[in-house]
This record gives C-alpha cells, structure tokens and sequence, in this order.
C-alpha cells in the first residue's frame, strides 16, 4: 500500500495577473463554476448550450451556425481548426512573424499539410503584398494568420485585405484571435474569416478549459466532405456535430464547470458590449502606454501595430530580465512575462485583458516596475 503524501487542503496564491494569460477571473465567473454539475445531456444544460453557442456568435460577430466551444484550451480550439480543415496534401501558408504561427505549422503538418511561410520580422504583421506574393509562389489551400501576436505584442491590421487575397486565390481563412476576441475588434462576417479559434483565458477572463471556435457553411462542407478521417478523433468536428448539432447526442462529457464559465464570461462580454469593451481595452491600455512612456520605456511594435491587449516592452539597456520580472512578483505579487522566441530577452509583456484590464491594475503595473528599476 502507498502512504498519501502529505499534502495540506490548497490555497493558490492570489496574485494580480497582468502577463499574457491567463488574465484575473471576474469574480461572476469565479461564482458559476462553484454551483452544482447538472448532466451534460440534461435539458437545463443542453439550454445552456444553446445560450453559450449564441453568445459566441455575438462574440464572434457571425451568423455562422458552427459556433462551439472546444474542450480544451486555445491550442485544442487551433488544433480542431487544422486537424479538420486541413486535409493531407493541401498545402497551407502560414506566417513566420511570431510564436504562433510556428505552432500552426506544425499543427497543419501534423494533419498532413504541405507548410509554406509567408515572412515579416518578429514585432511586425504580415503586409498585404507580401501575403499576395506568397499566394503566387505557393498557391496555398488554407491561409493562417494570428490576429494578435501573443509573442510580440503586434496587431495584425488589414484583415480585409488578406482575406480578399486568399479567397480570390480560392483558399480558406483560418484565424487566431486568441488574444484579441472580446477585447479588440474581431469581426468574423464582415471581415470574411472562414474559421477563428480563441482562448478563454485572455480577454475573455474566464479560467482555460472551454475554447471558441467557429467555422463558416463553406469550410463545414470541406470539413464533412473529407476524403480521409480526420486524424483526432477526440477534435473530428463530423462527430462533435452530434452533441453541438442538433441531436445533443453524446461524443465525450462536457467540461460542464467549464461552459458555465464560459458562459457567464460571455454573458458579461454582452452586458457590457462589445464596442464598449473594445474601447475600455484601449482606453486601459493607453493609460499604461503612457506610463511607460513617463518611465522611459518604449513599446516594441510600432504606434500602427499597437496590440491593447498584449504590450510589448523593450528592456533598457542593462537590465537583467528575469530578475526584473521575480522583483515584480515578489515585492508586488503580481505576474507580468518575459519574451518568447526572437525576442527573448529583449521585451517583457504586460497583458491588460479583461477583468484585468482595469486602472488599479495598470497603476500597480507602472508602481511596480518603477519599483524594480530603481
Ligand atoms: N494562439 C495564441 C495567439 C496564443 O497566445 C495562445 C496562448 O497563449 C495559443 C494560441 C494557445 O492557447 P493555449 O495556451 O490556451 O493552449
């Protein structure tokens, strides 16, 4: 027999989180995911369902009838995208300008996909003609962007623009807007997006768990109409029609405490308005950029790319990272990161998503690293 270990009942520490995700839980959500599991087939949750699905078409800003969470974080809501769309042979460009789109290259070669790369620098988003050149060399099936670079702090502008190059070539649009859904603008329908996956834990404020994914009729036929199976079967979106379809029927047991989150998270998202959360995003953001600006620090993309939700700082010469940010934590107990990939060490990254994304947060951002670099 193995003794227990000793263990003592938890108590997480409670720190203000202002990196890149996961953001603070709004104390509502926090709420819903004490109350009671009712089954995942029970007909009080099946109406939640129904309410989750039209409150992420909201979200979304779509009319798309494919709109389900994924159970799992934002990576499971990327990989369903790939695993599905993707089908062995297509060739699918992706971009080479962040973490993320590293990440998409490797899920679509994992489902089979040829990877071609579409180039900027990290810190800079794609530009159009150079997405169009691409689109001649590599005559892509699939084109996949990060709206908002988690790695770099840059916001990827012209959305239009890309997605009228991709589907004038005739391929399907993927895009991540992780770090953007439900705090800086994301239209799915008016900027002609096939398929967008989110997280939950950015500027949903909502724990991860329960991902946003939504897929247009177009890319569902492609999806249903696959010569091969899909290589998931966990994420094959053929099989998840059953429970998110119209039969309810069972595929796996839902992330129940999950999807009250998320539907509370976005049942906040509507209350305040989508517009009007966009705005606060910026408008928090701008008061943080300011007081970097007071501080001396610069952020790394520039004004054009600014990303409200993900700020990029560049380090000043001289000063060690890493001890820069346990400072912060220690004396302040609060989370802000260091860079990722290319720009390691070179920038940390202050979130303001969310719950998070309030003034005595940002105040105690701009205290705490003025603190620190005393
Ligand atoms: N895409 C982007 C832009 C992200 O920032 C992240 C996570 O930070 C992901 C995908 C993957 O999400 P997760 O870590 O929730 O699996």
């Amino acid at each position: 027999m193995l003794t227990p270990p000793e263990t003592e009942p938890l108590t997480p520490e409670d720190r203000t989180l202002m990196g890149p995700g996961p953001s603070e839980v709004h104390p509502r959500v926090l709420r819903v995911m004490s109350a009671p599991l009712v089954g995942h087939l029970d007909d009080s949750f099946i109406e939640i369902m129904n309410e989750v699905q039209d409150l992420l078409r909201y979200v979304f800003q779509t009319e798309n009838q494919w709109a389900i969470p994924v159970s799992g974080t934002g990576s499971a809501a990327m990989e369903a995208a790939f695993a599905n769309v993707v089908e062995p042979g297509d060739t699918v460009l992706v971009p080479t300008n962040g973490y993320f789109g590293g990440r998409m290259a490797s899920m679509a070669e994992r489902a089979g996909g040829e990877v071609a790369y579409v180039d900027a620098p990290w810190g800079e988003p794609l530009k159009p003609a150079v997405v169009e050149d691409a689109f001649h060399q590599h005559d892509p099936d699939i084109f996949g962007f990060v709206h908002a670079e988690t790695s770099t702090g840059a916001l990827q502008p012209n959305v239009p623009e890309l997605t009228d190059i991709a589907h004038e070539h005739g391929a399907y649009v993927i895009a991540d807007s992780v770090t953007s859904l439900g705090g800086v603008e994301f239209r799915v329908d008016e900027w002609d997006i096939d398929v967008a996956y989110s997280g939950a834990q950015k500027c949903l404020s909502c724990p991860p768990g329960a991902s946003p994914l939504t897929l247009n009729d177009r890319t569902m036929e492609k999806v249903l109409n696959r010569d091969t199976e899909v290589r998931s079967w966990y994420l094959d979106l053929s099989l998840l029609e059953g429970y998110w379809g119209d039969d309810r029927s069972y595929h796996h047991t839902a992330p129940i405490t999950n999807i009250y989150a998320l539907r509370e998270a976005l049942q906040l998202v509507a209350e305040e308005g989508l517009e009007a959360r966009w705005e606060r995003h910026e408008a928090m953001a701008t008061q943080l950029k300011q007081g970097l600006e007071a501080l001396g620090l610069e952020l790394n993309p520039e004004d054009e790319y600014w990303l409200p939700s993900l700020n990029a700082v560049r380090i000043p010469d001289g000063i060690d990272e890493s001890a820069l940010l346990s400072d912060m934590q220690a004396d302040h107990n609060l989370e802000v990161a260091s860079g990722l990939g290319d720009l390691e060490g070179e920038i940390i990254r202050i979130g303001c998503m969310g719950y998070s994304a309030r003034t005595s947060n940002i105040e105690l951002v701009l205290y705490a690293l003025e603190d620190a670099l005393r």
